[in-house]
C-alpha cells in the first residue's frame, strides 16, 4: 500500500453494470478490470522497471509514458505531482515519490527509480499508482474509468481499447513487452467532447480525479472516482442538447402494473406514473430517455418488458441493483434524497406502483453523483391517460422531432413550431409535441392563450423582445443547487432576472387564464438580483481561474488587492523615488531579476559620492560597476506584489462561493420562474407562427368528427413557396366517413395528404393553431401511423416483420377514439399476401376497433370496401392524364380509382422506353386473365366467421405458384446446380399451364 492510500470506499454494493445496448463492451467491460492482478502488473515486470533508459521521461513510473506519441515531453510529466520534494521528510521509499521539479526529473532518469519501484512493487506486484488505479477501478465498475494523469485523463486495459476505438484516439502500452498495459489518454483540457462522444455511444465514465493538493502530497496524490458521468446524468450545457429534455428512467413490473419513474437531473423535474405493460412503449417512446435504468435480473434474463423498451428506445439499458428497487429501500430512498418525511405532500402514497422505480433512479443518480446533490426537489405524478399516445413508430412516420430519412430537426414539426425565444420553451415544446392533450378544457386554455397573444400584437411583441435570448436560468438553477453553477452561470441568471418584472407586467395586461396566471406566478427576486447586480462582474470572466468574476467595489479587501497587482509598477517607482531622495542617491534604481527578486542598485560613482550606502541595505550581488541590495521594506512590497494576484484570487474564489451559495438558496424560485417562463414562451411561440402562416384556431370538442377545409401540411406548406401547396379538405366521423381509402398513382400526394390530417390532429391537440380555413376537431385518444415496410430503415428484423409487428400493435391498441393512418400497408409482401392482409385488417378496423382510419394505398381494389361498408369512402388523389403522360394536381376528389399509373410514374422516373412499352403488353395481358379480386364471400375475420379462402391470383397460377416459391428460396444456400435445375422446371412449368 502506498503511505498515502486511496479512497478505500470500494466496496460499495453498487456496481451498476455495463450498459446493454452496447453489446461488444459486455465482455470487454468484464475482463477490462476488475481488481485483476494478473500479468500486466507481475513483481517481475513493475511498469517502472520496464522501461527502457531512453524512453523514460521521469524518475517515476506515473510520468513514464514509453511509446506514447502524442505528447511533448513537457506535458508528459504530470504536473500535478510535480510538488517539490521535501529532502527532510523521508518518507517510506516509495516509487511514486517526486524527485524534484518536472524539468529536473529527465536528467535523474531511470536508474534509481526503477530500482525501487521493482523493489517496492510488493505483494500485490503493483505499483502504487497501479494499486491507485485498480482501486479505482473496482469503483467505478463497469464504467470507463478515466484515471487523471497531469494534463491527461488516462484509460488502461480494456478501457483503453474501447477508447480508442470509440474516440478514434490512439492506443499506446504503458511499459513495453509482456508487461505492456494498453493505455490511451485524452487531454483534461479537451476532455468534454471525448466524454460526449462516449456517453452518446451508450458508455458510461468513471472520472477519477486528484482530490488532493499535489503539492500537499507525501508520495502518491490520492485519486478518487468523483464522479460516474453517463447520458442520463449530465448537467454540463456542453453535454446537453438546448433544446431537449435528457431523461434518466426507471421501469420495473409492481403486479399488474409498471411502475415507471424519471429524472431530468439539468432541470430537477422527476415524475412517476403506473402504466399497463401494453402503454409501457409509448410512453417509453414520448420520453425518449437518455438512459433507462431496470432492475438486474429482468436485464439479464429474458423478459418481454426488457424487449418492449429495447424497442421503443435507442437509449442504453443499464441494469440496477435489485436491491435499489426493493420497495421499502427505495422509499427510504425516496425520503431521504427528497429530505421529507413522508410522500403523501406529493400527493403519493407510499404503495404507489412506481415507488420501487422511483427510488431506484433516485440511487442511481446519486450514486453517479458520487454524493454530491441532485437537485431534485419535488416529484410529482404523471398522467399517462391525459396525453393522447404516439407510439414510436407514429413519432417517427409523422417526423414529428427529426425527419425519417436523415433524423434531421430540420425538416420535422419541431423546425416548423420552434418560434420559442428559450431554451426553456424549446424543450417544453418538444414535451407538448409529443403528449397531445385529450382534456377540451385544457386545450381551449392553451387556445385561448394563443388566440389573445395572436389578437393582441403589441402584448405578443413585447414578450417576444423579452423572450429572446433569455438565458437558461432552469438549468442554471439545477447546476447551483447542486453546487456547480460556473460564473457565466451566474450572469445567465441575473439577465433572467432582469426580465421577470417586465414580463409579468407585460402578462398581467392579458385576459386568458394562463397568461394572467403566469403573471401572478412570475415573482420577481429583488433581493437576489440587487446581490447579483453589485456582486457579480459584468460580464464576468469565463472562469475564476482568469479573476475578474467579482464586481470592483463589492468587496474592499478585493479591491486593495486588485490595486495592488495593477499598481505593482506605481509603487516600485514610488519606492524608487523616495529612496532616491531620503539617501540622496539620483542614481539609485530599483530593478527585478528572477533569482533575487526586487533589488536596489547603485553604482560604485554614486555610492562613493553619496559616501556610502545606508546602513539598512543588505548587499545580494556584486557586479564590476555596480552593487545591489536589498531591504526589508523592498522585500515586504515585492511579497505584496508577487502574491497580490494569488490572493485575490482564492478571495475571489472564496466570494464566489458565497455568492453562489446564496442564489443557491433562491434556487427552488428560480426553477419556478424558469417553468412559467417555459410555458409563456411556447404559447407565444404559438402565436407566432400561427400569426405568420396565417393559421386559424380550431374548434376542438369530444365529437367524433374530424372536418377540416383547406389543410396544409404544416411542414411542407412551409417549405414549398407560398401558393404552391394544394390544399385538401377532410371529413373522417363514425358512421359516414369512418374509413377513408385513398388511393392514387405514386407521388400524387397520398402519403402527404394522410400525415398532413394526423399533424393537425396533433397540433390542435397540442394547443396549437393550425394550417386550414377552418378545422373542427373531435379529439382522439391515441393517434397511430404506420408506413409499408419498402420505406422502412428499422434494421435487425426484416421489414416485412417490422411492418406487421406494428400493424399488430394498432390493432391491438386502436379504440373507437383512435386515429389510424396506414399508408402502403401490405406492401412489405407479395401482391396477393398484401391485398389480403390490407384487406382484412381495413375490415378490422372498422368493425371491430371502429376507430377513424385513413388508408392510403395502391391496392385500387381495396375501393370495393366501399360497396360493402357504409361508412367507407373512396377519395382519390387527382391527376391529369392525357395520352402517356400525366400531371399530379394534388387534389383530393371523391371516388375510387382503378388504376395505378404505374407506367406512367416509371416512364416519367426515365426507365428506358422497351421497357415500358414491355410492361405495357405484359399488364395488358395479366389484365385480361386476371380473375376478380374482391373476396367471394361477405364474412369477415372481424364479423367472427372465417372467411373464405380466396384461391385466385392476380397472376396465372403457376407464375403466382412459382412466385411464392421463389420468394420462399434462399438464394445463398442453394447450388448453382440446383438453381440451373430449378430454373428449368419453372420454365417447363409455365409452358404448360395446366400443372402447377
Ligand atoms: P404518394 O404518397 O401519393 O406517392 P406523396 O405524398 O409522397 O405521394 O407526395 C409526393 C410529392 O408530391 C411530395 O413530395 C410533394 O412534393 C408533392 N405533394 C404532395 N402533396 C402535395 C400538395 N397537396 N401540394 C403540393 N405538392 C404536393
Ligand atoms: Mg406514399
Amino acid at each position: 500500500m502506498s503511505s498515502t492510500g486511496g479512497n478505500t470506499s470500494n466496496d460499495t454494493p453498487w456496481l451498476f453494470g455495463a450498459p446493454s445496448a452496447v453489446p461488444d463492451e459486455d465482455a470487454e467491460g468484464e475482463s477490462g478490470a476488475g481488481a485483476t492482478t494478473g500479468a500486466p502488473d507481475t513483481p517481475s515486470a513493475p511498469d517502472a522497471g520496464a522501461l527502457p533508459k531512453q524512453t523514460a521521461s521521469g524518475s517515476q513510473p506515473e510520468a513514464a509514458v514509453p511509446g506514447d506519441a502524442r505528447r511533448g515531453t513537457g506535458s508528459a510529466s504530470p504536473a500535478g505531482e510535480s510538488a517539490p520534494a521535501n529532502t527532510s521528510a523521508s518518507p517510506p521509499a516509495s516509487d511514486a515519490k517526486p524527485a524534484g521539479k518536472p524539468a529536473g526529473r529527465k536528467a535523474r532518469a531511470t536508474g534509481k527509480a526503477a530500482g525501487r519501484a521493482a523493489g517496492k512493487a510488493g505483494a500485490a506486484g503493483l505499483s502504487p499508482m497501479m494499486q491507485q488505479y485498480h482501486r479505482a477501478k473496482k469503483d467505478a465498475g463497469d464504467a470507463l474509468l478515466f484515471f487523471r494523469m497531469g494534463d491527461f485523463y488516462e484509460l488502461f486495459h480494456e478501457d483503453a481499447k474501447v477508447a480508442a476505438r470509440v474516440l478514434g484516439i490512439t492506443l499506446t502500452a504503458r511499459s513495453k513487452g509482456e508487461a505492456a498495459i494498453p493505455m490511451a489518454g485524452v487531454p483534461v483540457k479537451a476532455y468534454k467532447g471525448y466524454l460526449q462522444t462516449l456517453i452518446k455511444r451508450g458508455h458510461r465514465v468513471a472520472i477519477c480525479d486528484q482530490v488532493q493538493d499535489p503539492a500537499a502530497a507525501k508520495g502518491l496524490v490520492e485519486r478518487r472516482v468523483t464522479r460516474i458521468v453517463t447520458a442520463g446524468t449530465v448537467f454540463e450545457d456542453d453535454l446537453l442538447e438546448r433544446g431537449a429534455s435528457n431523461f434518466l428512467l426507471a421501469v420495473a413490473p409492481a403486479g399488474e402494473q409498471l411502475g415507471l419513474a424519471w429524472i431530468e437531473i439539468s432541470t430537477g423535474a422527476f415524475r412517476l406514473c403506473a402504466l399497463p405493460a401494453a402503454r409501457l412503449a409509448d410512453e417509453v417512446s414520448r420520453l425518449d430517455p437518455a438512459e433507462v435504468l431496470l432492475p438486474e435480473s429482468l436485464l439479464n434474463g429474458e423478459s418481454s418488458l426488457v424487449d418492449a423498451v429495447r424497442r421503443a428506445t435507442p437509449a442504453p439499458l443499464v441494469p440496477g441493483p435489485e436491491w435499489t428497487f426493493d420497495r421499502h429501500n427505495a422509499t427510504e430512498a425516496l425520503l431521504a434524497g427528497l429530505g421529507v418525511a413522508s410522500l403523501q405532500g406529493f400527493g403519493l402514497e407510499h404503495d404507489h406502483p412506481a415507488v420501487p422505480a422511483a427510488g431506484a433512479v433516485l440511487a442511481y443518480a446519486l450514486h453517479n453523483q458520487r454524493g454530491e446533490a441532485i437537485p431534485v426537489s419535488a416529484i410529482g405524478l404523471h398522467d399517462p391517460d391525459a396525453r393522447a399516445g404516439l407510439d414510436r413508430a407514429t413519432r417517427s412516420c409523422l417526423e414529428i422531432l427529426s425527419t425519417q430519412r436523415s433524423g434531421q430537426r430540420e425538416g420535422s414539426l419541431l423546425s416548423v413550431m420552434d418560434a420559442t425565444g428559450t431554451a426553456m420553451g424549446a424543450r417544453l415544446l418538444r414535451d407538448w409535441l409529443v403528449a397531445p392533450l385529450i382534456d377540451t378544457d385544457a386545450i381551449n386554455r392553451r387556445q385561448g392563450a394563443v388566440a389573445e397573444l395572436v389578437s393582441r400584437s403589441d402584448v405578443h411583441a413585447a414578450l417576444n423582445d423579452l423572450l429572446d435570448g433569455l438565458p437558461d436560468i432552469e438549468r442554471v438553477a439545477s447546476r447551483l443547487l447542486a453546487g456547480r453553477g460556473s460564473p457565466r452561470d451566474l450572469a445567465g441568471l441575473r439577465t433572467g432576472l432582469r426580465a421577470v418584472p417586465a414580463l409579468a407586467q407585460a402578462l398581467a395586461a392579458c385576459a386568458a387564464p394562463p397568461l394572467l396566471e403566469a403573471a401572478a406566478r412570475l415573482v420577481p427576486q429583488p433581493e437576489l438580483l440587487a446581490l447579483l447586480e453589485r456582486a457579480l462582474a459584468e460580464p464576468p470572466a469565463a472562469t475564476l481561474v482568469d479573476g475578474g468574476v467579482i464586481a470592483d467595489g463589492w468587496n474592499p479587501p478585493l479591491d486593495e488587492l486588485r490595486a495592488l497587482r495593477t499598481n505593482g509598477a506605481d509603487a516600485i517607482a514610488r519606492f524608487q523615488a523616495e529612496e532616491s531622495a531620503r539617501h540622496r542617491i539620483p542614481g539609485l534604481k530599483v530593478g527585478f531579476n528572477r533569482v533575487f527578486g526586487y533589488y536596489i542598485e547603485i553604482s560604485h560613482a554614486q555610492a562613493a559620492q553619496a559616501g556610502g550606502v545606508p546602513e539598512s541595505y543588505t548587499r545580494k550581488q556584486t557586479l564590476t560597476s555596480a552593487e545591489r541590495y536589498i531591504t526589508p521594506e523592498l522585500k515586504q512590497l515585492e511579497a505584496s506584489i508577487l502574491t497580490a494576484e494569488e490572493r485575490g484570487r482564492s478571495l475571489e474564489a472564496q466570494l464566489f462561493g458565497e455568492l453562489r451559495a446564496q442564489a443557491a438558496a433562491q434556487g427552488e424560485a428560480v426553477r419556478e420562474l424558469a417553468r412559467e417562463i417555459a410555458r409563456v414562451d411556447v404559447l407565444a411561440g404559438f402565436a407566432s407562427v400561427a400569426r405568420d402562416r396565417g393559421w386559424t384556431r380550431p374548434a376542438v370538442d369530444d365529437g367524433d368528427a374530424i372536418d377540416i377545409k383547406d389543410g396544409r401540411h404544416p411542414v411542407l406548406d412551409a417549405l414549398l413557396p407560398a401558393g404552391q401547396f394544394v390544399p385538401n379538405d377532410v371529413l373522417l366521423d363514425h358512421d359516414s366517413a369512418r374509413l377513408v381509402l385513398i388511393t392514387g398513382p405514386n407521388m400524387a400526394g397520398k402519403s402527404t395528404y394522410i400525415r398532413q390530417v394526423a399533424l393537425l390532429v396533433l397540433l390542435a391537440q397540442v394547443g396549437s393553431f393550425v394550417p386550414a380555413s377552418e378545422a373542427h376537431i373531435g379529439v382522439v385518444d391515441r393517434i397511430f401511423t404506420r408506413v409499408g415496410a419498402a420505406d422502412d430503415l428499422s434494421g435487425g428484423q426484416s421489414t416485412f416483420m417490422v411492418e406487421m409487428t406494428e400493424t399488430a400493435s394498432i390493432l391491438n391498441g386502436a379504440s373507437k377514439r383512435s386515429l389510424v393512418i396506414l399508408d402502403e400497408v401490405g406492401r412489405g409482401t407479395s401482391t396477393w399476401d398484401g391485398l389480403s392482409l390490407a384487406w382484412a385488417i381495413s375490415e378490422y378496423l372498422y368493425r371491430k376497433l371502429g376507430a377513424r382510419t385513413l388508408f392510403a394505398t395502391h391496392y385500387h381494389e381495396l375501393v370495393a370496401l366501399a360497396e360493402e361498408f357504409p361508412a367507407v369512402r373512396n377519395v382519390n388523389v387527382s391527376v391529369r392524364e392525357w395520352g402517356d403522360d400525366i400531371a399530379f394536381l394534388h387534389k383530393i376528389v371523391p371516388g375510387g380509382t382503378d388504376r395505378s399509373y404505374g407506367l406512367h410514374v416509371a416512364r416519367l422516373a426515365g426507365l428506358p422506353a422497351p421497357v415500358i412499352e414491355r410492361a405495357r403488353r405484359i399488364l395488358g395481358d395479366l389484365e385480361q386473365r386476371s380473375p376478380d379480386l374482391r373476396p367471394g364471400s361477405k364474412e369477415t375475420v372481424a364479423g367472427g366467421e372465417s372467411p373464405e379462402p380466396c384461391q385466385e391470383s392476380l397472376f396465372p397460377r403457376p407464375a403466382a405458384a412459382i412466385l411464392h416459391e421463389l420468394s420462399e428460396l434462399e438464394p445463398d444456400l442453394i447450388s448453382p446446380m440446383d438453381a440451373l435445375l430449378l430454373l428449368r422446371e419453372y420454365c417447363q412449368r409455365l409452358e404448360t399451364p395446366g400443372e402447377p
